[in-house]
């Protein structure tokens, strides 16, 4: 430090050692302008060398569940066995002797990412092979060459070392990870004291965390793993109790301020659907309609959210209530994402409705002026009751006469902003604001659904209809095509449909419509020759497409080839049979939806997943200790890229396992988030997810709960801030408003 003493969390980087202006600017391009940023620039990850084992002692080792460590060179690199056992063997040794790293995944990536003479921290869980140790896929961190003295220090002390994430614009400045450290060393030395607590003391003591001073040391330079852990408790905290307290104050503003219609529940309309119903509503559908009924009859705004799995039976839950609406005069918007979700929603309301004297219109993109104009106006005059649409809906053009209910699919795939939009739409009809419930058929985890629908009270119908069989899920590799066909034949003899499904995908969508195009016609004309095949595909035009769809339904084709136009929204009971080919190439929630096409009626159905040999054999000598998800650290972009398809490859399996695993939405929809992250789940600026730091929605569970409990409590409390040991506080998180939480409607 040049001067210690005058400066403050605001200084500017440059002014700390080892910073001059060049380096100053490649913290200014990832956002650190000064002290404070940096204090809060975490760690990605530690070296833990608390817990380091010297080699030769890994033969005595009896418990093989237990992570062990070692750090040590590499003195030799093979590939040994034949395709499909051809492994990469790592020979790694220390002082003490040397130990196997195996490789049964992508040996020759592994071959060629690393060099003899490189120094590796390895951890993972042991295995015996002919009785020697070895390791099968473990984590590893490559450590930086020249950095051994270093490191020796730490190892002798057995210390936790920080790794902060650079890239090649810092080590061209050299900024190495040495370097790095040193810098933090610096800043965490002199600053970390001036940090300010902003929670009071009694705060902190009831909910044991720690201060922010310490926790703010331990991060970058924990003194045990205890400490590191707990910081990172501390600082996740903070950053879902700010989310957590905007939530609150949006919650409370729409609960208290904002007021509703009152609407009369008692619907003869309602009561007419439920009586022409070939069913009867399961408990969870009932207990869900209660719900709404509940929010309905207030004189305050719904904001609720329908969550279920795919078949639970949300529509006819929500037509309930569009028909409560409907009967106390008002309209009903239905608003989803695509249009030809809408155009689905739009039949099966009809269907639903046939005994019920409701007028339902579709409003999407690409109708003809004169159908356009006449729906408008039937919008307009208060003719349509019910109107299913896209997000044409939120069009200038389109004025609602009293739209007293909003229902929205498939929220994620909509901005905030959408939602708003439509509501506003029907504030300026009714001159209040409409009841909106917001509907989605992917379920979400709990903690996820208290962070992006944060404001909404939350409804799940947590059962399936009574009458259905859970659908068997197996996997077929691509050469064993002859078990399939004998399948599909055995279920059409059985006088059920079949599905079959190709993917396709925008980047190379004329080479997979091709495909699926061939594989129809060879089914056709060379092997179901005795059968009726169909065809459907985003390319057809809708009256094509549906005169496809009528056939099926009506039973004049026995096994329909698609691509996922099918994806949401079909419901054909007496088709039992999902066939998916190149599984693999699947996201995991398409996946679950793809096979909720099925397992719709009373019959047994099946789903098979269709990947190719490899993919087969890997899922099947799958073993715990293959760890899929530790990679090597990397230092170079090509490096990265490699890793990047291997884990695809890896993402696959664990996709394809997932789907063999379990047919719950939720625990598939939690593997997808993990897999993907939050962010590209729900895109992260759409969903109203806040920027986070250290905080990690999926990882964060408990931490979330606790905070959004004690945030809400606290504005129930002290709803200003006003009292004098919240004052702190107060300051802190109207800071934060101004910067990572601005983008968030406040208002
Ligand atoms: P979701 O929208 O939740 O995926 P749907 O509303 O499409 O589910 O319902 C799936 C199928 O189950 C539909 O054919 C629907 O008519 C039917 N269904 C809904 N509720 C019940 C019930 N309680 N008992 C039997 N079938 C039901
Ligand atoms: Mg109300």
């Amino acid at each position: 430090m040049k001067s210690v003493i005058k400066y403050d969390l605001k200084t500017p980087v440059q002014f700390i050692k080892g910073i001059g202006p060049r380096r100053a600017e490649a913290f200014a391009n990832r956002g650190i302008n000064t002290v404070h940023e940096l204090l809060y620039y975490f760690p990605f990850d530690y070296f833990d060398l608390t817990q380091v084992s010297e080699i030769s002692s890994l033969r005595r080792i009896t418990d093989t569940t237990k992570r062990i460590s070692v750090v040590g060179s590499i003195r030799a690199i093979d590939i040994a066995g034949r395709p499909p056992r051809r492994k990469c063997v790592i020979t790694l040794g220390d002082a003490t002797g040397t130990i196997s790293l195996v490789f049964f995944q992508n040996a020759n990536y592994f071959k060629s990412a690393f060099q003899v003479g490189e120094m590796l921290a390895v951890s993972g869980k042991l295995n015996f092979f002919q009785n020697r140790p070895q390791f099968v896929h473990p984590r590893i961190d490559r450590l930086e060459v020249g950095e051994e003295d270093n490191l020796k220090g730490f190892l002798h002390t057995k210390g936790i070392i920080p790794k902060y994430s650079s890239g090649e614009d810092f080590r061209n400045l050299r900024i190495t990870d040495t370097v790095f450290r040193k810098i933090m060393k610096e800043v965490v030395d002199n600053f970390v004291e001036q940090a300010e607590e902003f929670f009071p003391e009694s705060f902190l003591k009831r909910l044991n965390l720690l201060p922010l001073p310490v926790a703010l040391r331990n991060i970058h330079f924990p003194e045990t793993v205890e400490y590191k852990n707990a910081s990172r408790y501390r600082l996740k905290f903070d950053e879902w109790f700010c989310f957590q307290l905007l939530l609150a104050y949006r919650k409370m503003k729409t609960k208290i301020q904002t007021p509703g219609i009152s609407f009369n529940v008692k619907s003869n309309l309602a009561r007419k659907l439920v009586d022409s119903l070939h069913f009867k509503l399961t408990k969870a559908q009932i207990k869900v309609v209660k719900e709404i009924a509940n929010d309905m009859s207030q004189p305050k705004q719904m904001n609720r959210l329908l969550q279920g799995d795919v078949g639970s039976g949300k529509t006819v839950v929500a037509l309930i209530a569009m028909l409560i609406a409907i009967d106390n005069g008002y309209q009903v918007a239905f608003m989803a994402p695509t249009e030809i979700l809408a155009e689905q929603h739009y039949k099966t309301l009809a269907q639903f409705l046939r005994e019920v004297n409701v007028n339902t219109r579709l409003l999407i993109g690409g109708q003809r002026k004169r159908l356009r104009d006449d729906i408008i106006g039937d919008i307009r005059e208060g003719r349509a009751n019910i109107i299913v649409g896209t997000h044409a809906l939120i069009q200038e053009s389109v004025e609602f006469a009293n739209l007293g209910f909003v229902v929205i699919d498939e929220q994620h795939r909509f901005g905030v902003d959408q939602r708003a939009e439509l509501v506003r739409k029907g504030k300026e009809s009714v001159n209040v604001h409409p009841d909106v419930l917001v509907m989605t058929a992917t379920p979400i985890p709990r903690t996820l659904s208290l962070t992006v629908y944060g404001d909404l009270d939350v409804s799940i119908i947590d059962e399936m209809p009574k009458n259905r069989k859970q659908i068997k899920t197996m996997m077929l590799a691509e050469p064993e095509s002859d078990q399939l066909y004998t399948m599909i034949r055995a279920t059409v003899r059985k006088g059920q449909q079949v599905y079959i499904i190709y993917p396709l995908i925008e980047e190379s969508e004329k080479v997979d419509l091709k495909a699926a195009v061939e594989s129809y016609e060879m089914f056709r004309d060379a092997i179901f020759t005795d059968l009726k095949v169909g065809l459907i595909h985003g390319r057809m035009s809708s009256d094509e497409k549906d005169q496809v769809m009528e056939a099926f339904k009506a039973k004049q084709l026995h096994i329909l080839v698609s691509t996922t136009v099918i994806e949401v929204g079909i419901d054909i009971p007496n088709a039992t049979m999902m066939v998916i080919e190149h599984a693999e190439r699947f996201g995991l929630s398409q996946l679950h939806q793809l096979r909720g096409r099925v397992g719709r009626g009373a019959e047994q159905s099946h789903c098979v997943l269709v990947v190719p040999d490899w993919l087969a054999r890997i899922t099947k000598r799958q073993t715990d200790n293959i760890e899929i998800f530790d990679s090597p650290n990397s230092n170079n972009i090509n490096e990265l890229e490699r890793q990047k398809a291997r884990l695809t490859d890896g993402q696959a399996l664990t996709r394809i396992q997932t789907m063999l695993a379990t047919n719950d939405g939720f625990r598939i929809s939690e593997v997808d988030l993990k897999l993907r992250g939050a962010g590209d789940f729900f895109g992260t600026r759409q969903s109203g997810l806040p920027e986070l730091h250290i905080a990690n929605v999926l990882d964060d569970g408990p931490i979330i709960t606790l905070a959004r409990q004690e945030a809400f409590q606290l504005v129930a409390d002290d709803p200003h801030l006003r009292n004098q040991e919240h004052q702190s506080l107060r300051k802190y998180f109207f800071e934060k408003l101004k910067t990572s939480l601005t983008y968030i409607d406040v208002g």
